[in-house]
């Protein structure tokens, strides 16, 4: 008769199972709301480490902050190939990326070409 009992049971609580099963739903994107902001804060920490590392102190990050690295270095190399398909170039002076046509760089008034 467990079963019986337990069909009753149900019944009697659906109303209140829907207001649990609400009230779990509205928790659990809480909890993920707290996730994203910690995901958020672990980033910042980590460039923190990143940026620390750069200027010369490891926080015992090394390796990966060597991957990390290789990783700046593969974007610029993908950034040249952009501003080589849209043949343009960089300002030596300010780095912001100018037509191979000018001759001064429109933002710092430096010589370019
Ligand atoms: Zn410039």
């Amino acid at each position: 008769m467990a079963f019986f009992d337990d069909v009753k049971k149900l019944g009697k609580n659906v109303a209140e199972k829907g207001k649990e099963a609400i009230e779990i739903t509205k928790l659990n994107s809480q909890i993920g709301g707290e996730k994203d902001k910690m995901k958020e804060m672990f980033a910042k920490i980590g460039e923190q480490v990143f940026m620390s590392f750069k200027s010369g102190t490891d926080h015992g990050f090394g390796e990966w902050c060597v991957q990390l690295q290789e990783m700046e270095a593969k974007i610029d190399e993908l950034k040249n190939k952009i501003m080589e398909i849209k043949d343009s170039s960089k300002c030596p002076s300010c780095g912001s990326e100018v037509s191979k046509e000018i001759a001064f760089c429109p933002k710092c008034g430096g010589k370019v070409n």
